[in-house]
């Protein structure tokens, strides 16, 4: 009887708790810091990223350099504390700089938000002092790019059932196996590897690794030819008998699954922040055309059936950007949030598949032409409903949270 009214107190107290955040976010100001940092990834954006989007886009190039630029400007270690040559900022910043970059070009968001809170994130959550010294300065900076590898060839959504093993050999441990679908699984100069340690399906049976690019035994592997995201390389990564030291695993063995089921959580606030800027580029786009299109000698802007869509997709990217807005100020507030982050990239994610969808409608066939910049929104949003968990694999998330 007393857990229950406990539970009843605990349970009206978080509500409550939840009405004062929202009624917080409805009056969400944004600070002087987000506005300027946000700014200036903006700036980055219009002046090196969008004269080469579409070059990049057809060439499948990956730009290096781009990142190497931006890790001048702190876009590459934004969480990272700055006495590990970090920027030191929230995730306020975070979503907004992915947000910027993102609008202008969704495969550089993606390749920047895998650095930043996949490899970076989990060293940062997750590695001892030395290896925090070792690699988050070189991360911070871009000297080093960063890769993250859960998914396999046969176990994305059932990641748990991994089937790249770690063994024990003397103080070493040696890895086999393939990762794919892994941003900067070429290019990447160090990897957060998940292996399977101990019996295919029991507990506890993952660990997590650092591997630098260079150890014998781990290459990459093929490049993926993709629907979109195209200048964000996604390949494969091989490990065949990789011997590491027991000094690369990060926290205990073990333990690596858990690790990247949070670092996910994080991660998932950066997908819905790359969803927004997508759909953000696509609105802005589409409300610019339907003023200048006309046809029946009025703008399209002045038909009822485009000026309703953009109105929808207004309304749909306010409230995604409201549920990212919470989500990043529970991960802020070290608040639990796996529901919260959910819930933000499920929402934001089909907003952005929905929102780069009706701005083509809207753009017509110019819409569906390389000359017009919302035919690459589209493919590129579509990543967004599948990349750090599915939209069905999200709402297991969800309901599992809510039927606890
Ligand atoms: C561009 C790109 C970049 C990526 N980058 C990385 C990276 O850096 N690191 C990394 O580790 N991974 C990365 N991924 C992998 C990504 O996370 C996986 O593709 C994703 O988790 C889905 O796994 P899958 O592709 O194997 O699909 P599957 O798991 O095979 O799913 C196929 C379909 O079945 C559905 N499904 C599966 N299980 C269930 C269920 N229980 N209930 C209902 N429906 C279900 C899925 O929702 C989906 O619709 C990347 C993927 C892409 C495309």
């Amino acid at each position: 009887m007393a857990l229950r009214a406990f539970r009843f107190i605990r349970q009206t107290l978080v509500s409550l708790l939840n009405i004062g955040l929202f009624c917080t976010l409805m009056n969400f100001e944004v600070s002087e810091l987000t506005t300027q940092v946000g700014q200036s990834a903006k700036d980055f954006a219009q002046q090196h990223i969008k004269p080469f989007v579409m070059q990049w886009d057809e060439s499948q190039e990956f730009p290096v350099h781009i990142f190497k630029e931006m890790g001048k400007l702190g876009f590459m270690g934004v969480l990272v504390p700055e006495e590990y040559g970090g920027s030191g900022l929230s995730y306020f910043e975070y979503v907004t700089i992915i947000q910027e970059i993102s609008r202008v070009c969704g495969s550089v968001g993606l390749s920047l938000a895998a650095h930043n809170s996949l490899c970076t994130g989990h060293i940062l959550a997750f590695g001892n002092e030395e290896q925090k010294r070792k690699y988050l300065p070189k991360l911070a900076t871009a000297e080093w790019i960063g890769a993250w590898g859960l998914t396999e060839p046969n176990t994305g959504s059932d990641a748990g059932n991994m089937q790249c093993v770690a063994k024990k050999d003397g103080d070493e441990w040696v890895i086999n196996g393939t990762k794919n679908w892994i941003t900067h699984g070429i290019s990447g100069d160090v990897a957060v590897v998940m292996t399977r340690t101990g019996e295919s399906r029991s507990k506890n049976n993952a660990t997590a690794f650092i591997v630098e690019r260079g150890t014998p035994g781990f290459r990459g592997g093929k490049k993926e030819n993709k629907l979109g995201m195209r200048a964000s390389e996604t390949a494969e990564m091989v490990f065949d008998n990789c011997r590491v030291s027991e000094a690369n695993i990060l926290g205990k063995p073990g333990d690596g699954f858990k690790q990247a089921m949070k670092i996910l959580d994080g991660g998932r606030i950066s997908i819905a922040a790359l969803s927004l800027g997508i759909a953000k580029g696509a609105y802005d786009a589409s409300v610019q055309y339907s003023k200048e299109r006309h046809q029946f000698n009025h703008t399209i802007s002045s038909f009822q059936g485009i000026a309703f869509k953009l109105a929808d997709m207004s309304t749909e990217i306010m409230a995604a950007e409201l549920l990212t807005l919470q989500a990043a100020d529970m991960k802020n507030r070290h608040v639990p949030m796996t529901k919260e982050a959910a819930i933000a990239k499920y929402y934001a994610s089909e907003v952005a598949v929905k929102v780069s969808n009706d701005a083509v409608q809207i753009f017509g066939g110019y819409g569906y032409t390389k000359d017009f910049p919302v035919e690459k929104f589209y493919r590129d949003s579509k990543l967004c409903t599948i990349g750090e968990g599915t939209s069905e694999i999200q709402k297991l998330v969800i309901s599992r949270e809510v039927l606890k």
